[in-house]
């Protein structure tokens, strides 16, 4: 049982207030309908950034968004992984490399690769909605992206799943030249 996608309090309450106690627990005075006409994405990501924005809010020292770096990004990813649902298995492990362990193990449980890459990208696009630059964006340093490539090959290589992009890889035309061409199949010998 693999859940995608698995964080605190963004993901397990569908309710328009996560479980975040942000000490604003009153619904907005004013307008409130259009929030529920939000994508699915967009509520992900406005839960995400309110993440975030908690996260930075308990740092110790206190940390503000325009001073947070790529390594405060990483900081937050691991954070994150004690709330993890992916078992990674470590290398000394008898199940390291199988995707359907036939037993449990003491591994830790991390989160998934693709649930980070996915956070991710979401972050990184609420962060310049809500007045970041993109050149000083801390979603998109180059710390991020290779933390994120190590996260990658760890967990493909201790689950035996492979992340490789799908690329969508454009089937070669159809070419009629009669030389190249492989001859066709022998009907059905019988
Ligand atoms: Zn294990």
């Amino acid at each position: 049982m693999e859940s995608s996608s698995s964080f605190p309090d963004v993901e397990s309450s569908n309710s328009e207030t996560s479980s975040i106690n942000t000490g604003n627990t009153s619904s907005s005075a004013g307008a409130s309908s259009s929030a529920t006409t939000l994508s699915r994405y967009e509520n992900q990501k406005r839960r995400d950034w309110n993440t975030f924005c908690q996260y930075l809010k308990n740092h110790r020292p206190p940390l503000s968004l325009n001073r947070c770096s790529g390594a405060h990004v990483l900081e937050f990813l691991r954070f994150l992984d004690q709330f993890g649902k992916t078992k990674v298995h470590t290398p000394i492990c008898p199940f390291y490399g199988h995707p359907n362990p036939p037993a449990p193990c003491p591994c830790p449980l991390r989160q998934a690769w693709g649930s980070l890459d996915a956070l991710i990208g979401r972050l990184r696009a609420a962060y310049e909605e809500n007045g970041g630059k993109p050149e000083t964006n801390p979603f998109g340093a180059r710390a991020v992206r290779l933390y994120l490539r190590e996260v990658r090959d760890l967990q493909s290589k201790a689950r035996g799943i492979s992340y490789e992009k799908k690329k969508w890889k454009r089937p070669p035309p159809q070419q009629q030249s009669t030389a190249a061409s492989p001859p066709p199949p022998p009907p059905g010998a019988g």
